[in-house]
């Protein structure tokens, strides 16, 4: 998994094709995801979540989900003549497996589009060819963590859920649990589909070992929220988000975002999650609230 997207101006090319953007590629996947959704939602006649990785199995040529000890692997695609064997950590939780299994089918769709052939071809423009191999590896992996995303969490129906819901700390646990997902996935996905304008942080401890504030990651934002960009990224000891790693309530603050050149103060909702060295922050972010009030112009 990964918060990094490709730089939207890359592209991925192939000599003689019409060359595609990062942007085409991650909605092309997205896309078979989304048919491979309808076809589950049409097989068992109902959209009810979760959307299981096993569920898919048959329809992607997938003969065997097996649990397994993998050391630090999450998951292992095989490829036999008569099909796939997918292989997944059994040491981790149900829903990081779930994700991973997901992520090895966004794998399988990844190869029968033939994208490949275009990661193969993404342009850096470096003299470092170990980049390019890393940013080519992150721009697969990307691609594939879009397509886990769509089969776990299909955009129309977690859009549902969230709007019976309702936009809150709480909500994101509900749909996690729903959904059968990690906090963190459910978190990036309300970024990605929410219809109300919203922007989810998570939070980590920095510096791991003796944290002595907390750093945001973003991940991608809805079309409504892109412009969205914290005025101060790390947030130290003495803030209100620090106190929502110390325990476990549920704190209300404002936090500064830029929108283009206007700065305006978000109401903001956030709490911790986890124990020890995996401890993280979710905090929620509401740009249309009623209680913004101020709004400064630079
Ligand atoms: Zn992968």
């Amino acid at each position: 998994m990964s918060d990094i997207s490709l730089k939207s101006g890359s592209s991925i090319e192939q000599p003689g094709m019409v060359p595609l953007s990062s942007k085409e590629a991650t909605s092309l996947m997205i896309e078979k995801a989304k048919q491979l959704v309808n076809q589950l939602v049409d097989c068992r006649g109902h959209d009810k979540p979760p959307f299981l990785p096993e569920e898919y199995s048959s329809l992607v040529n997938i003969k065997e989900i097996r649990k397994t000890h993998l050391g630090d692997t999450s998951a292992l695609l095989l490829k036999f003549h008569d099909g796939h064997v997918l292989k997944v950590n059994q040491d981790h939780y149900p829903v990081r497996q779930n994700f991973s299994c997901a992520h090895e089918i966004g794998h399988i769709l990844f190869s029968d589009q033939k994208l490949e052939n275009y990661v193969h071809n993404i342009e850096y423009r470096t003299f470092n060819s170990a980049k390019t191999m890393e940013i080519r590896v992150i721009a697969r992996e990307t691609l594939c963590d879009a397509a886990a995303a769509e089969l776990l969490m299909p955009e129309l129906v977690f859009r549902k859920y969230l709007s019976t819901f309702g936009l809150s700390i709480t909500s994101v646990e509900r749909l996690a649990n729903v959904f059968k997902v990690s906090l963190q996935a459910a978190t990036r996905r309300i970024n990605e589909v929410s219809v109300e304008p919203c922007i989810a942080i998570l939070w980590y401890p920095w510096p791991k070992s003796k944290p002595k504030g907390l750093r945001p990651a973003m991940g991608r934002l809805s079309r409504g929220n892109a412009g969205y960009m914290l005025v101060h990224k790390n947030v130290n000891i003495s803030s209100a988000l620090y106190k929502a790693y110390q325990n476990d309530t549920i704190i209300k603050t404002w936090k500064l975002f830029k929108d283009g050149n206007t700065v305006k103060r978000l109401p903001v909702e956030a709490k911790g999650f986890g124990h020890g060295e995996t401890r993280f922050v979710i905090s929620l972010s509401f740009p249309d609230s009623q209680q913004t009030g101020s709004s400064i112009k630079q």
